[in-house]
């Protein structure tokens, strides 16, 4: 990816509203900072930074807040400036399989109000329609919004904000982000739930804020949100990191991406259950009856139950062959396991620890960590997204 530098005679509002976006970008990282420390950090000329900021103080989004202390050399002490988190409000849309989350939240990304439902059934834009009425409700009266983070169990297109595939609700070729842009009168950004887990674990979970870092998602299917440089890693159609839909050599079981025996179909709470019920077809004895889900192949597990663990340890060792894969392409700082499955860490990881050290190559240095934002992950990631996406433009020219 390039970045869009501003070109030689580019157009005299684009470079103010970089520079704009720089000084708010110091003033948001910077705590308490003074109009002459913005200038040395932006090296832009101090007249320009005091007109930014007293447009930026004219518009709420930055205050003034009391004097710093004087320089060395005397003279009178700086005006402090910080942000205004107060200004801006944001919305996540985490929805999921069974249940859908909203959360409203400043430009600090502290939540204001959370509400939780049933994912709405019916045509996708039906759905659309009811979780925006839903938002609504929980949004302040004649809120406007920046951003909406919107998040979704399957295959998605950040750069259309398509929802590209999720058998779950049964969506193919969604248009998500110009559905509820409609609905809420906002730009909103598409990701899947792996993505958002990825940014929460590692700007509020076990991530610690790294440059690099991989989450693996595992629960009804598989896949990996990547950062690198801190951002969500979309690759050229949006689908990067879906290493679920990579096939395993001798695979059979069908996908429900059309395929046969991709690498989720063997590393899933779904292959949990059809693991356990192999065996028990295959004359094993196990405490688990005809119909049972992932969550009681685990607890038979715990229980001591043989073909439970069996079951247990092979889908352990395909997701520690799903992380030597990852650790492999994107050589991460942290490789973060989240999703459904992290609920059971500690049955699976000594597996899957086995597994990936042994094809992973050594010089990797990669950490695996378990998610501690748990069932959080998503709707915190939903958040985080809208309010990076919000910035997208001036954190590129600043990295630059
Ligand atoms: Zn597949």
């Amino acid at each position: 990816m390039g970045n869009p530098e501003p070109r030689r005679g580019a157009d005299h509002n684009v470079m103010r509203e970089v520079n704009r976006s720089l000084v708010l970008a110091v003033v948001k990282e910077g705590g308490r900072v003074s109009r002459a420390s913005i200038a040395r950090a932006t090296t832009l000329a101090k007249p320009t930074v005091s007109a930014i900021v007293d447009e930026l103080i004219a518009d709420g989004l930055v205050r003034e807040v009391g004097t710093g202390t004087t320089a060395t050399s005397g003279g009178r002490p700086p005006i402090m400036l910080e942000y205004n988190a107060s200004s801006q409000l944001v919305l996540g849309v985490h929805i999921g399989a069974r249940r859908t989350t909203v959360a409203v939240a400043d430009g600090s990304g502290a939540e204001s109000a959370r509400r939780q439902f049933d994912t709405p059934s019916g045509p996708a834009g039906d759905s659309l329609t009811v979780i925006a009425e839903k938002a609504r409700a929980v949004l302040p009266a004649g809120a406007e919004l920046a951003a909406v983070g919107a998040v979704l169990p399957g295959l998605t297109d950040f750069h259309r904000g398509v929802c590209l595939l999720a058998p779950n609700l049964g969506w193919r070729d969604v248009p998500v982000a110009e559905l509820l842009t409609a609905e809420l009168d906002a730009p909103v950004h598409v990701h899947n739930a792996g993505q958002a887990a990825a940014v929460a674990e590692n700007l509020e979970g076990v991530g610690g804020r790294v440059d690099d870092l991989a989450l693996l998602y595992a629960g009804t299917g598989l896949s990996a949100g990547v950062l690198s440089g801190g951002r969500v890693l979309h690759g050229t159609g949006g689908t990067a990191g879906e290493i679920g839909h990579c096939r395993v050599p001798g695979g059979t079981e069908p996908c429900k991406c059309g395929n046969v025996g991709c690498l989720e179909t063997v590393a899933s709470g779904p292959a949990l259950v059809r693991f356990a019920r192999r065996a028990i077809e295959g004359g094993a004895h196990s405490v688990l009856d005809d119909l049972f889900e992932a969550t009681d192949v685990a607890a038979a597990a715990r229980g001591g139950d043989a073909v439970a663990a069996g079951a247990v340890a092979e889908v352990g060792r395909n997701l520690g062959l799903a992380a030597s894969w990852v650790v492999n392409a994107y050589n991460p700082a942290v490789l973060v396991f989240g999703g459904g499955l992290a609920a059971i860490a500690d049955l699976l990881l000594p597996h899957m620890t086995e597994t990936s050290t042994e094809f992973t190559l050594g010089p990797a240095g990669t950490e695996i960590r378990v998610s501690a934002l748990g069932p959080d992950a998503e709707v915190r990631g939903a958040v985080l997204l809208a309010l990076q996406q919000s910035e997208t433009y001036y954190r590129v020219v600043f990295r630059a």
